[in-house]
This record gives C-alpha cells, sequence and structure tokens, in this order.
C-alpha cells in the first residue's frame, strides 16, 4: 500500500477485499434490524451478531479493541457510541444505536445504524432521518479534487441547519489494515485549515454523531459509553467509504 502524507492509499484489489469486510457488516446490520424490537435485552443483538460472524467466518474487529468487551456497540436513547449489550430490556421507543466491525482477509469493515423500537416519538425519528442524511452529505464530498474538511463541513453544516447538536469528541477515521488509520474525519469544520486533499485510494469511515440537545458528552464508569451530557437523545450513523476517480463508493453496503 502507497502511503501519501501517513494516509494509505488503496488499490483495487485492497479495495475489493475491504469492499468484501464491509458487505458483512452491512449484513449483520441487516440482521439485526429485524432483530432490534421492544422487549428483548441488548445482549441478543450481540450474541446475534456474534453468531454471524462465525457464520460468515468473519472476526469481530472491536472486541478485545483497546480492551472493548463485545462485537457490538449498543447504545440506547440518550447513549452516544461505546456502549455496552447486556440484560438491559429494549422498551418500546427507544432508539438503539448499533456500532459493528469485521475483520475480513486482513481488512475492516465498519458501519452504524440507529434503530428504531417500535413506535418513536416523532422528535426521535427526526433525529434519526437527519444523522442519516448528514452523512450521506458528507459522503458526496468524498471525491478527488475536494479536501477532507469539505466532508467535515458538509455534515455539520447540514446537521447545524436542522437544529442537531454535532458531538466532537468523536470523530470518523481513515480505515484498511487496521481499524484507525490516519486520517482523523471530524463531523465539523476545524478553524485555519482545508485538511488534507482527498485521492483517489483512500478509504475513510464517516460518522456523524448528533444529538437534540447538547453536544457535550460524559463518559460512564465504565470507561467506555458515552452519554450526552444534557440526557438528551443521540443517533449515530456511519459508512465506510472508498474515494474514487468516479466519486465515492460506498463499501459497507449489501
Ligand atoms: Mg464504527
Ligand atoms: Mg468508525
Amino acid at each position: 500500500m502507497k502511503k501519501i502524507r501517513g494516509i494509505f492509499i488503496k488499490n483495487e484489489r485492497e479495495i475489493e477485499a475491504m469492499r468484501k469486510a464491509n458487505r458483512y457488516v452491512s449484513l449483520i446490520l441487516d440482521s439485526l434490524a429485524k432483530v432490534v424490537e421492544p422487549g428483548i435485552p441488548s445482549i441478543e443483538l450481540e450474541e446475534h451478531a456474534q453468531s454471524m460472524c462465525r457464520e460468515f467466518d468473519v472476526k469481530p474487529a472491536f472486541q478485545g479493541y483497546q480492551g472493548f468487551p463485545y462485537a457490538i456497540c449498543c447504545s440506547i436513547n440518550d447513549e452516544v457510541v461505546h456502549g455496552f449489550p447486556s440484560e438491559r430490556i429494549i422498551n418500546a421507543g427507544d432508539i438503539v444505536s448499533i456500532d459493528m466491525g469485521v475483520i475480513y482477509d486482513g481488512f475492516y469493515g465498519d458501519s452504524a445504524r440507529t434503530f428504531a423500537a417500535g413506535q418513536i416519538s416523532e422528535e426521535a425519528e427526526r433525529l434519526i432521518k437527519i444523522t442519516r442524511e448528514s452523512l450521506y452529505k458528507g459522503i458526496e464530498q468524498a471525491r478527488p479534487g475536494n479536501n477532507l474538511f469539505d466532508i467535515s463541513s458538509a455534515i455539520e453544516e447540514y446537521a447545524t441547519a436542522e437544529g442537531m447538536g454535532v458531538v466532537k469528541r468523536f470523530v470518523g477515521h481513515g480505515i484498511g489494515r487496521a481499524l484507525h488509520e490516519k486520517p482523523e474525519v471530524p463531523n465539523f469544520k476545524v478553524p485555519g485549515g482545508t485538511g488534507v486533499p482527498l485521492m483517489s485510494g483512500m478509504v475513510l469511515a464517516i460518522e456523524p454523531m448528533l444529538t437534540l440537545g447538547s453536544a457535550e458528552v460524559n463518559i460512564l464508569d465504565d470507561d467506555w459509553t458515552a452519554v450526552t451530557a444534557d440526557g438528551s437523545l443521540a443517533a449515530h450513523w456511519e459508512h465506510t467509504v472508498a474515494i474514487t476517480s468516479d466519486g465515492p463508493q460506498i463499501l459497507s453496503l449489501s
């Protein structure tokens, strides 16, 4: 793999391998979408993801990563990211963010979606919609000729115009043979710079985290779970995206 400014540039074969890794993630998320429902403990989502990893013969990417204990991050309501699946029962009206990663053929896949459990409030529905749309606004900018912070600005401008809080504590990232590669991909404009020029062969995990209230987060005593400081709802959408001469290609699709 070539490296420019510390950023790995993937060739077509490598992007193809990453497409496979990310497709597995997407298939697992598709399946989890059907499992999320009121009345089940969130650990059932973990068990389902683990069993699909065994079936696909892929390795869960997060389990053991810096000590994270599970295959999925399961973050409910005011939990933003990095929540633990547990015996906690999912209630009707909850929103459930699931972040999933796998390793296949030495490459990482990484994607996240927020799901509704039963009937949710209109504002929760809107939060999920705007978060997903802000991700796509960012993805549109992931093309050669643009700079990294074009992605960041597009996400922030859209989310802010819709009245959402944009979490700054966590950012997206390059991805490839490691889960987190350079560059960091902020969901907000960084003052005084444009970010690196985007080039064909870069692969980025773009992942806006939005809230209905404050964008400040606290970390719980488990040292992982990030919650909104004001208790407001949070949503998280993420795709792994390859930058190509034809524009952005989302790899984390089924
Ligand atoms: Mg992720
Ligand atoms: Mg990620």
